[in-house]
């Protein structure tokens, strides 16, 4: 049973992911992609700041991708959303996370992959002169990163965007510098001014796509997926269970068949480091 073969795959998108992943998706799974003029994901929120986003990342994510399709009139459709901000674990460290949803209304099927990583150049800081601002541009890879110049970095007036060389930037450094007085650079994180993130993106859609390969052995459809995680992976040294994960489960979406498998990395011990018994 192939679901997905020659159907169309709306991808709810204005900032050029579609180049990232639209090859992957007809290639793998046999789908026609298309995007719609017109179709302003703005309206859910920029990462510039000029709207503040409402609700988790799934959320906003779903609510994009279903706006999407009932517009392009679509069933299956797929959308994409980054977060950025500094690392939940890893203290000073910035991090991305990205989430790709994938909806089949005619099927009921939804599918999500996502991944959380530092490799990302998101940064921002006030910039008081030109010495200051060449060396934001090291640092965030600019040209080939994009830049956003802000008046102020929350509550500002005016954001300057799409310079794509050094003399355009300084032109709207001057510019924001002699209206407002101050000036707050931050790094433009919209896709395609950002190639770190759309190499990510690139990833988590190719893990989307192992997830939708993953089909229930029951019924077929696709997505058979971990709903659930079990700790209890037994120490290495006392053999006692950890509060590491050692079985996840699975569950299928349209038959409600479930299996419980050991972890996939294939790993059967937990460092003692990890054990509230050795190392309490
Ligand atoms: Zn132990
Ligand atoms: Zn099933």
């Amino acid at each position: 049973m192939d679901f997905f073969k020659d159907r169309s795959l709306f991808i709810a998108s204005m900032h050029g992911k579609e180049q990232a992943i639209a090859p992957l998706l007809e290639k793998e799974l046999g789908v026609n992609c298309f995007t719609i003029e017109g179709f302003n994901t703005d309206c859910y929120g920029t990462f510039s700041g000029e709207i503040e986003r409402e609700g988790s990342p799934l959320e906003t994510i779903r609510k994009k991708c279903i706006a999407g399709m009932n517009l392009a009139q679509s069933e299956l459709g797929i959308a994409t959303e980054g977060s950025f901000g500094p690392h939940p674990f890893l203290f000073g460290v910035p991090a991305h996370e990205e989430i790709l949803i994938l909806i089949d209304q005619k099927n009921n099927i939804e599918i999500t992959a996502k991944s959380l990583v530092t490799e990302t150049n998101f940064l921002g800081r006030e910039i008081p002169n030109v010495q200051a601002l060449m060396e934001f541009m090291v640092e965030v890879k600019f040209p080939s990163h994009g830049i956003i110049l802000k008046d102020k970095a929350t509550h500002f007036l005016e954001a300057f965007k799409n310079a794509r060389s050094n003399d355009e930037l300084f032109a709207q450094f001057h510019a924001c510098q002699q209206k407002y007085g101050s000036v707050y650079a931050e790094t433009d994180m919209r896709a395609m001014y950002n190639p770190t993130r759309m190499s990510v993106i690139k990833r988590v859609c190719q893990k989307l796509i192992e997830k939708v390969k993953n089909t229930c052995p029951l019924c077929l459809t696709p997505g058979f997926d971990v709903v659930e995680r079990i700790p209890g992976l037994p120490c290495s040294f006392c053999k006692m269970p950890t509060d590491s994960i050692v079985t996840e489960r699975f569950a299928c979406q349209a038959c409600q068949h479930s299996q419980q498998k050991t972890r996939g990395d294939g790993k059967v011990f937990e460092d003692p480091m990890y054990c509230s018994v050795c190392n309490p």
